[in-house]
């Protein structure tokens, strides 16, 4: 059995521990939600505060130039390159990350438009956004949204056929945090003759990403998860520089202009990723995201060239394994069920567990309740409804930047405290906020 002292240990011996040290983590709280909004990084307060009295208060429209806020969705997406497995020159930090999507997919759909192909392939369980984005894009231009389970994307009677146009799918699932093999799928959907659209919201800063050796065609990506960019911060797009300044996006603003300083009336898109900007940038957001992406760069420092992520990893790794080990030898009896893959090849940076034992007041599974209760003490994760075919999700995120080994234990003690106690029944956790 694994004990407080050996969590304690595995923290002295972290490298990663100083890390930590680039956040406001408020006192008493555990953590367990940076797949949702990530931590203020330290460095946000000032640097915001600076943007808006410096270069904006005093610097005024100067600071376009002066300040660089021009080129900062090219500067910035230069950072986020380097965790995505992209080059200079190949990401810009612009809109959100539904937006971004309704530009790639658009993009990737004109790619096809002649090809007689009429699907477009994505998970049920995707993000529901990218869903809804899908539905009406496929509906104005002519495709169908084809919903699919994972393990159809597999084996003989694999749904990747000549009538797929786009295969769109999320790296890491947002529900189990099963993640897929991005290398291998965009092969197989490359082999059909399709093209790929890799949403990264769960993987930018979470796990290892490879966009170019895998191949991929066009990918986005959310600013304000495991980026630590802020509420709402700025989300990313990448594209495939074979398809960058051949497909134009559909939302022809000035900023994606080849001069937009010009002033002609006829649009003319810029070369590469720039053309996937639209309009003016939110330059205070912006500012903020560069503070979220530098609490992630701060590891390449720990890993040389293999970059951040790599060793972010290790440890990303070592927290959720030991997560499920605690659950599952300290929550025995109680119902819990892990839903997120054990292999390490197909896990994201987060835990998801069902419970299929229920014997809450409402007839559900408590998953919402026992959330609720875990928070009430500081440990905030996050709950994720299910429907008939789905089960409810107790969701649990480790950011390896903030979360320590004793961070762990500590969580899980206080969720065998909710479960043995009955504390989850009680009627305050029990009644249902607008945002869970
Ligand atoms: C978080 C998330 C989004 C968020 O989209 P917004 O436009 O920022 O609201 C989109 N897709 C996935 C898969 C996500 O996990």
């Amino acid at each position: 059995m694994t004990t407080l002292a050996d969590c304690r240990a595995l923290d002295a011996q972290d490298p990663l521990r100083a890390l930590r040290d680039q956040f406001t983590v408020p006192e008493g709280v555990l953590y367990l939600d940076g797949n949702s909004l990530g931590v203020m990084p330290k460095a946000a307060p000032a640097r915001i505060a600076e943007v808006v009295t410096k270069e904006w208060g005093e610097g005024l429209i100067r600071s376009w130039n002066t300040a660089s806020w021009f080129d900062l969705p090219q500067r910035l997406g230069d950072k986020v390159a380097r965790v995505i497995g992209a080059a200079p020159g190949e990401v810009v930090c612009t809109d959100s990350t539904s937006v971004n999507l309704y530009k790639v997919l658009f993009a990737a759909l004109s790619q096809q438009k002649d090809s007689g192909r009429k699907l477009v392939v994505s998970e049920r369980s995707n993000f529901p956004t990218d869903l809804y984005i899908a539905e009406s894009l496929c509906r104005e231009r002519g495709f169908t949204l084809k919903l699919i389970d994972a393990a159809e994307l597999q084996g003989p009677g694999s749904v990747l056929t000549d009538e797929v146009a786009v295969l769109m799918l999320t790296h890491v699932n947002y529900r189990t945090g099963a993640m897929h093999d991005m290398k291998a799928i965009t092969a197989a959907a490359h082999a059909v003759g399709a093209l790929t659209v890799w949403d990264l919201a769960h993987s930018a800063g979470a796990v290892p990403v490879a966009l170019n050796d895998s191949n991929a065609d066009y990918a986005i990506g959310c600013g304000y998860k495991y980026l630590n960019g802020g509420p709402g911060a700025p989300a990313f797009a990448w594209v495939n520089t074979r398809h960058a300044g051949e497909f134009e996006q559909p939302l022809s603003g000035w900023w994606g202009h080849a001069a937009p300083f010009e002033f002609t009336p006829h649009y003319r898109p810029a070369p590469g990723v720039g053309r996937y900007l639209c309009g003016t940038q939110p330059i205070i957001a912006l500012a903020g995201l560069e503070c979220g992406l530098d609490t992630v760069l701060a590891a390449e420092a720990f890993n040389g060239t293999n970059g951040a992520m790599a060793a972010l990893r290790t440890k990303s790794l070592a927290l959720t394994d030991l997560f499920i080990q605690l659950v599952e030898e300290r929550c025995a009896g109680q119902g819990l069920s892990l839903v997120t893959p054990r292999e390490h090849a197909q896990r994201g940076s987060q835990v998801c567990l069902s419970r299929e034992n229920p014997d809450d007041p409402q007839g559900g599974s408590g998953a919402y309740a026992i959330v609720q209760a875990l928070i009430a003490r500081g440990v905030i994760g996050d709950y994720r409804a299910g429907d008939s075919q789905m089960p409810d999700i107790l969701r649990f995120g480790f950011t390896p930047l903030y979360i320590g080994f004793e961070d762990v234990w500590n969580s899980v003690e206080h969720l065998v405290q909710v479960l043995e106690s009955g504390e989850w029944k009680r009627e305050e956790f029990n009644r249902k906020n607008a945002v869970t």
